[in-house]
């Protein structure tokens, strides 16, 4: 009997109304005979609510005790929608069990608030899923080496049903979720955007790296790596539809060589607007600076994505890159105090209001002409490229927020997303 697991987020849990609803679409399941691991997240708001209490006590503390006890109340949320959803499934008929994730247990490092599962132990679900028990296990949650609750970080819930899926080898991993699919670009900003019924895994992660957020990002990184079958799809088509059409909508995360069909060049396009640039001027170009101005960077904990350095004059050139914006303030004060004495550099400098916008598809690894298509395109719109940065399948570039939708749209349309889907080969 194959193994299927099943996720529902926060918004498919969000009232017991809601909750039967996910229980009777597990029922058709199982009751067409497939072994089943169903992974909901808390109930939705719930874990916004319960942070809100803990930060209520203690504004604006970052220890590590006091995450230890975030975690702690976090993981109640979870808990709850476990049992609730085994409580509807009892009620539908079935046998149903629930367990939180020490559990299990999914065992994780001791990374409160963004711990990462390292092992799972399955024997237990497998014995109830072989006494033809469905098991329910909580998202988001795992416990670490010394017996202390974790939770994996806001959104968690995908990587926990990934996670699952990949230990118990299970035939396919189904992501339930309020959207129907992942679409070419974002369907509020290009009302012509289409659902992709595949994408490869290599592209859903940078998608999701990009800012489009689906998924976890963590959870397309671990179904990669265990190479689990994923899928995302709606929770909101009725809980009787035919199972079949069910199982084959959506959008499927490929791998690349499974892929017969010819793939249009550039799938989708991503846009992130929480960066910002920060640029260092008049610095010193010899060797070693680059180190000098990102070293302390790194070394508080920042993250830098897109990095540009100019051609030098007279021996000075400017250093860009950017951050994430809530990093924006402490990263212009680290530079400004240690950076400028430290490198003899005159002036750093900063803007927000940029986003990054981005063109993506493995199709970019065969075709030249790709990146040279999208410059002419946003320099039609006369929007201005103040960064780019590429890899094998992606370009992205760095422009004012205020062209945002502008570009995302041109570049939709100009790489022929906007068309009908191509019908599928007989
Ligand atoms: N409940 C957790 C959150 O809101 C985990 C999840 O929903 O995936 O982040
Ligand atoms: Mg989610």
């Amino acid at each position: 009997m194959a193994l299927i697991v099943h996720k529902y987020g926060g918004t498919s849990m969000g009232s017991t109304e809601r909750i039967r609803f996910v229980a009777k679409r597990v029922a058709k399941w199982h009751r067409a005979g497939y072994q089943m691991v169903v992974v909901p997240s808390a109930m939705s708001g719930e874990t916004n609510r319960l942070l809100g209490l803990a930060r209520e006590l203690a504004p604006g503390v970052e220890t590590a005790s006091f995450n230890r006890e975030l975690d702690m109340i976090a993981a109640t949320g979870e808990q709850v929608s476990v049992g609730l959803l085994a409580i509807a499934l009892q009620a539908e008929g079935l046998e149903a069990v629930s367990y939180t994730g020490w559990q299990v247990p999914v065992q994780t490092d001791s990374a409160f608030t963004k711990a990462r599962i390292q092992r799972i132990d399955d024997a237990r679900v497998r014995a109830d899923l072989g006494a033809g028990k469905v098991v329910v296990i909580t998202g988001f949650q795992g416990i670490d080496p010394e017996g202390h609750i974790t939770t994996l970080g806001r959104g968690g819930s995908d990587t926990s049903a990934v996670a699952v899926a990949a230990a118990m080898k299970a035939a396919e991993c189904l992501i339930y979720t309020d959207v129907d699919g992942v679409y070419t670009t974002d369907p509020r900003v290009v009302p012509e955007a289409r659902r992709l019924a595949a994408i490869s895994f290599e592209e859903m992660l940078e998608m999701a790296s990009l800012g489009s957020k689906v998924l976890q990002i963590r959870s397309v990184e671990f179904a990669g790596k265990y190479r689990v079958p994923l899928r995302v799809l709606s929770s909101f088509t009725p809980w009787d539809i035919d199972l079949a059409e069910e199982a084959a909508s959506g959008t499927l995360i490929t791998f690349e060589e499974d892929e017969n069909m010819e793939q249009a060049v550039v799938s989708g396009i991503a846009f992130n607007r929480d960066e910002a640039k920060v640029t260092v001027t008049g610095v010193p170009d010899r060797p070693g600076i680059a180190f000098q101005i990102l070293g302390p960077v790194a070394d508080a904990n920042i993250d830098v994505d897109v990095i540009i350095q100019n051609v030098s004059h007279d021996g000075r050139t400017d250093f860009s890159f950017t951050v994430h914006r809530n990093d924006y303030v402490r990263t212009i004060e680290l530079l400004e105090a240690s950076v400028l004495p430290a490198t003899g550099a005159e002036q750093v400098t900063g803007d927000p209001k940029i986003c990054k916008v981005s063109i993506v598809g493995i199709g970019m690894r065969s075709h030249v002409g790709v990146a040279s298509k999208m410059f002419r395109v946003l320099s039609e719109e006369g929007i201005n490229i103040q960064m780019i940065s590429t890899s094998e399948i992606k370009t992205s570039v760095v422009i004012d927020e205020k062209y945002m939708e502008l570009a995302v749209r041109a570049l939709h349309k100009a790489f022929g997303l906007d068309a009908p889907a191509p019908m599928p080969a007989a």
